[in-house]
């Protein structure tokens, strides 16, 4: 019997079982992903941004997470040699109600105490010619990295403390008992005194597997990006964004520099007909059947009908995405936006259609399932993973 099984081998399922090691040296740990390799879903799949913590309601979990979350992934790199750079980024204002906009969000950098920068029109044009703005606000924290060479660092150091990584494990039952907790996976049976899942697209299943009542779903949403052509890479010299629209649940679609020096637009936010169709928007008919059958998404798409018409004409119209990013880099051609593959977000939604905004962690006796982790859940990967683990070492006394 193991002291703890951990399922999933995505940056925080990765990052728990890094820290819990740590924290409890010579424990006896496995962990269980149910791909071939590790970072194969929303963490292989996201933007790299190392996110400073702007749009986060000062004082929140998140606006703290976030924050402490940066500064550990970048003493995390430095430590382990993985690549990263603190790029800053912009949020550009293309008119006058974006302006005004625009100073909303600075009060709250401010209030978020985070390094920054307003920046006037003549300004933005010396340090960014090929982007154009009435206005914009430099966030000199932010930066990118690549968070699948990060889990890669987290997978070894868990195998040097003694811990164990199955890959191919995906888990099909779980069974509690008063003394211990089972999983059948297709790599076995494996039983354990404690059990973390920390599933991404899967979390509501897991929970239900695990006998827990829940009122919500995962909805999977789309994040769609172009790659900028190669000859065009070096377009801008930080992480553009706009002004994020209050009407629209997501950033907006956004130009980001990644590590290995390639430059991406997006991602937008469309609803995904299945939760791991990367290659097309097909519909995948458990996936839909799911859908289909939970109250709460019909009050979601009520909700934001708008939005999502929005964002449907985007994703069905290169030239509409096009313009969307040309309002502030008009020199982006049709020919510079080449395919890329798409990256699918965990929406945990109520039955009442809300979207669950904050993080979420569900308990049994025997188990701890993190049931939301929405961006910027990379960044704050590590103390998330502190929270899950004091919350295990609870459990376990
Ligand atoms: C398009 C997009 C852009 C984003 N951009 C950023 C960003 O720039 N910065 C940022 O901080 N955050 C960003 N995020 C958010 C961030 O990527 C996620 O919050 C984070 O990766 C969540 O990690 P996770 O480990 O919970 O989930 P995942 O990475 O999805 O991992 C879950 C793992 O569980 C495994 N699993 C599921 N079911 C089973 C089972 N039954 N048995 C075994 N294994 C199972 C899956 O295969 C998967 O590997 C973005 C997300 C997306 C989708």
């Amino acid at each position: 019997m193991y002291d703890y099984t951990i399922i999933g081998g995505g940056i925080l399922g990765l990052a728990t079982a890094y820290r819990l090691l740590q924290e409890r040296p010579g424990a006896t740990l496995v962990l269980l992903e149910k791909e071939s390799g590790l970072a194969r879903h929303q963490t292989g799949h996201n933007s790299g941004v190392i996110h400073a913590g702007v749009y986060y309601t000062p004082g929140s979990l998140k606006a703290r997470l976030c924050k402490e979350g940066a500064a550990r992934t970048i003493r995390f790199c430095e430590e382990q040699g993985v690549a990263y750079e603190r790029c800053g980024k912009l949020i550009v204002a293309t008119d006058a109600e974006e302006a005004a906009r625009l100073k909303g969000l600075e009060e709250r950098v401010v209030a978020n105490a985070l390094d920054h920068e307003t920046v006037s029109a003549d300004r933005l044009r010396e340090i960014e010619p090929n982007v154009a703005g009435a206005a914009a606000l430099l966030v000199h924290a932010t930066g990118i990295v690549d968070y699948s060479q990060i889990c890669a660092r987290f997978a070894d150091a868990i195998r040097e403390s003694g811990g164990e990584i199955r890959t191919g494990a995906a888990v099909t039952a779980i069974r509690e008992s008063d003394t211990e907790i089972a999983v059948e996976s297709g790599a076995g049976d494996f039983t354990a005194r404690t059990l973390i899942v920390c599933a991404g697209l899967q979390g509501d299943r897991l929970a239900l597997m695990s006998g827990l009542d829940i009122d919500f779903r995962v909805l999977p949403f789309r994040g769609e990006y172009y790659r900028v052509a190669q000859a065009r890479g070096q377009l801008v010299n930080h992480l553009i964004y706009p002004v994020p629209d209050p009407s629209l649940p997501f950033l907006g679609v956004h130009l980001t520099r990644h590590i290995d020096g390639s430059l991406s637009v997006g991602p937008n936010a469309v609803l995904s007909l299945g939760r791991e169709n990367y290659g097309g928007n097909f519909p995948v008919p458990r996936d839909m059947a799911d859908m289909m059958a939970f109250p709460g998404f019909y009050k979601l798409m009520a909700r934001f009908a708008a939005a999502g018409l929005y964002e449907l004409r985007g994703s069905l119209s290169k030239q509409v995405y096009l313009e969307r990013c040309r309002k502030y880099c008009p020199s982006l051609a049709y020919d510079d936006l080449q395919p890329m593959e798409a990256g699918i977000r965990a929406q945990t939604v109520s039955a009442d259609g809300t979207l669950v905004d904050d993080f979420l962690f569900l308990e049994t006796a025997r188990s701890l399932h993190v049931c939301n982790a929405p961006s910027p859940a990379a960044t704050s990967a590590l103390p998330i993973a502190d929270d899950v683990v004091a919350r295990a070492l609870r459990k376990a006394n």
